[in-house]
């Protein structure tokens, strides 16, 4: 086998990331000795005109790029393959080595993301098909949340019904809220066991979490990455009975009520655009649906940000990341503003500072501190994947 020495000893360095998403394939080359990112890119709009057909098509694509450059997958230097998968359901509560049982397993899991996993699926089958002998790891995007506590996951239903249907609440984004929460504490020169931080991932899809000294306690997506925050196109926590009155009242089928809440709520069903940065432009011009639709998302985030508060006890840092919580200021200032009681002060000039570096945006005298994280969910899929293979 390449990529290896004499003693069986794994040689290569280099770790291919493959996230197969709904409609896209996105990849990046790292490499653990030196850090550097030899590669990247994305493959987008499959399915639709002018894309790749399916994922299968999209990924030999992502293949060839890669052969191009003479760093394909056949390349002595790659160590192993991580593949993001986002569901694992209760089975895979850590990164896991990919061999046929795993991969039956994983497409076993479709139902519960049927956008998602099956995605995924063809993204292994693929890489495998094209470098047998090469490990191939699957990093779940539920295995972070794994450790919320059962009166947390449970949904308040009928325990036959909800066990027979593997109903419950599971969270997403784990890999990002597992690295943010990690680099908060380091930010903070403090040790990830000793910090409890709240987690705030704002990018199209958004999701809150509650981390314990290291451990993920409480996390705002359910049994489907649609609970919780107010995101671009999904609406989060609404009352179920909505359902009911518009599949009874407004005729809607199970399928249009899916797609509703799903693709047209959230930014861009109060106000037209999902885009952060739009809605600030709109707003600015005294555009009021654009300011409502500001408001409402803003109103969510801060109601977690109380319950996340009440479910540690003690916050030592609240940790704002992707997107939004990266490059919006506006959405910090008015998701923070007024928190004093909590603990929370921020600081209005740090948090103006634009930055793609993590850095503290409250005030000296903050109880609680308040920080920009980037999220690297690649640099973490990397570290997971070559630590599982090398055992380093
Ligand atoms: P993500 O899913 O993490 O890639 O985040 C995507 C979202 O981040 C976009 O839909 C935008 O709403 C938001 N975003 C990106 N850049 C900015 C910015 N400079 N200001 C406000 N929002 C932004």
């Amino acid at each position: 086998m390449t990529g290896h020495n004499r003693e069986g000893t794994v040689t290569a360095t280099r770790v291919l990331v493959l996230n197969s998403g709904s409609s896209s394939v996105k990849y990046q080359l790292l490499d653990m000795a030196d850090g550097s990112r030899p590669a990247a890119g994305i493959v987008e709009r499959i399915g639709e005109p002018g894309g790749a057909a399916d994922h299968a098509e999209a990924l030999k694509t992502v293949a060839a790029e890669l052969a191009a450059r003479g760093l394909g997958l056949d390349s002595p230097e790659l160590a192993a393959v991580g593949h993001r998968v986002v569901h694992g359901g209760t089975r895979f509560t850590a990164p896991t080595l990919i061999d046929d049982e795993v991969l039956a397993a994983v497409e076993e899991l479709a139902p519960l993301a049927p956008l998602h996993n099956p995605a995924n699926v063809t993204g292994i089958r693929v890489a495998r098909d094209l470098r047998p002998d090469l490990p191939q790891v699957a990093v779940f995007d539920t295995a972070f949340h794994s450790t919320v506590p059962e009166h947390a996951y449970r949904y308040a239903i009928d325990r036959e019904t909800a066990d027979a249907h593997q109903v419950r609440r599971y969270g997403f984004h784990g890999t990002s809220h597992a690295y943010v929460s990690r680099a908060t504490a380091r930010l903070l020169g403090r040790d990830p066991a000793e910090v409890n931080v709240i987690v705030l991932h704002l990018g199209n899809g958004a999701s809150a979490s509650a981390v314990r000294g290291g451990e993920c306690v409480e996390t705002s997506m359910g049994l489907t990455p649609l609970e919780g925050l107010v995101m671009g196109t999904r609406s989060g926590d609404l009352d179920p009975a909505v359902v009911f009155h518009l599949a009874r009242v407004g005729g809607m089928r199970v399928a249009e009520i899916d797609t509703l809440l799903n693709k047209r709520s959230g930014l861009l069903g109060l106000c037209g655009d999902n885009d952060m940065r739009e809605i600030a432009r709109r707003m600015a011009e005294g555009d009021a649906a654009a300011q409502l639709a500001f408001d409402v998302y803003v109103h969510r985030l801060r109601k977690y940000v109380g319950a996340y508060t009440a479910v540690l006890g003690r916050v030592d840092a609240i940790a704002f990341t992707a997107g939004v919580g990266e490059n919006s200021a506006a959405v910090r200032a008015a998701a923070m503003g007024g928190l004093e009681a909590l603990g929370v002060e921020l600081d209005p000039v740090r948090n103006a500072v634009r930055g793609s570096a993590a850095r503290v945006v409250s005030a000296g005298g903050s109880r609680v501190a308040v920080a920009v994280v980037p999220t690297d969910e690649e640099l973490e899929i990397a570290q997971q994947t070559y630590s599982l293979v090398t055992g380093r």
